[in-house]
């Protein structure tokens, strides 16, 4: 099978596994003959099988700007496309290895958003791995900046973890990459603890005719019915950044159908979905397949968070640059008619 066969197999596979991509999250690229082919900003690694989801670009200037410490630099595309080289094209370019593939697999971010998040605490991780940390960083430039100065020039890393947001993964083959990621899942692997509910027999219609109705994922009623759950959404909402992308940056709690129905009457803008303490999970119709993956993954790293370990969320300056970012806007207006 020829290079571009087993990426975009690879791509398909993964991207119909929940636990490994979330809709238009994650990316990969790979090196061929001075071009980076990288997955287009707001498609879906899903799709690799039936559509074009890659551009290609050029990556002697991706290197050059590289080399001069440019982080900001625009990808050039080698043959003109609609489509938008993804946000973290530079990422893919600065790891020197064949196939760069990026992922928020659950179980490992359900470590990395842990306030104790260390390499340290893992004594028995691969050491051949040669895996690196970086701290939380705004995705695009800021992030390509700090992962470059945890390289040392050769392809000995094979890992890099991004605390808050997921993980990195280099390698001359597919099938090297497809035993790293299946080596971090296994590792990190926690089992997920979850109270079972039922979907509520309830709907919330405001007089401007806008209806919540129970969302359509019975386990995301948890959500909003175990205490635990609840607790997290208070505390623990922005944890990386397509959660707060796609799902905003304030969760919208309340304590009753009423008091939902009261405050949303008032509110300019509705939200997508809201949390009903003892209740459920309500969503509009605008809640589209991109943000019901979103809040499927905040699910499942949260029920495997069971030990109320404190977790370290965004802070309010890191959650506007995301919220007002237009390269973000692009990508969650391209996922409005999923
Ligand atoms: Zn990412």
């Amino acid at each position: 099978m020829r290079l571009h066969e087993s990426v975009r197999q690879f791509c398909s596979e993964i991207g119909k596994d929940p636990l490994i991509v979330q809709g238009a999250g994650g990316n990969v690229s790979w090196k061929e003959n001075e071009v980076l082919w990288i997955k287009a900003s707001g498609t879906w690694l899903a799709d690799a099988g039936d559509k074009d989801i890659f551009v290609p670009v050029e990556l002697d200037h991706l290197t050059k700007a590289l080399e001069s410490r440019d982080y900001s630099v625009a990808p050039q595309t080698v043959e003109s496309t609609l489509l938008k080289p993804s946000i973290e094209t530079l990422l893919h370019a600065l790891m020197p290895h064949r196939i760069v593939v990026h992922v928020h697999a659950i179980e490992v971010l359900a470590h990395l958003v842990r306030k104790d998040f260390k390499l340290i605490n893992y004594p028995t991780l691969d050491k051949t791995l040669n895996a690196r940390t970086v701290e939380y960083c705004k995705p695009g430039a800021e992030l390509a900046e700090a992962v470059a100065n945890q390289l040392d020039g050769t392809s000995n890393t094979r890992v890099v973890f991004l605390k808050n947001h997921g993980v990195i993964i280099g390698g001359d083959s597919i099938d090297e990459i497809s035993e790293t990621l299946k080596y971090l899942t296994r590792f990190f692997a926690t089992p997920a603890i979850s109270v079972p509910v039922t979907t509520p027999d309830l709907s919330l219609r405001l007089t401007n005719g806008v209806e919540f109705t129970p969302i359509g994922v019975t386990k995301l009623h948890e959500v909003a019915v175990t205490p635990s759950l609840v607790d997290r959404l208070y505390d623990n909402w922005a944890l990386y950044p397509d959660h707060i992308v796609f799902l905003g940056p304030l969760p919208q709690l309340f304590g009753s159908l009423e008091e939902a129905k009261y405050s949303l009457e008032m509110e300019p803008e509705l939200p997508d979905v809201i949390f009903v303490r003892d209740v459920g999970t309500f969503a509009r119709e605008t809640m589209n397949k991109a943000k019901i993956a979103q809040l499927i993954c905040y699910y499942d790293v949260m029920t495997k968070l069971n030990d109320g370990a404190p977790l370290s969320t965004l802070t309010d300056a890191q959650i506007s640059e995301l919220v007002d970012w237009d390269a973000e806007k692009y990508r969650r207006g391209l996922n409005d008619t999923k």
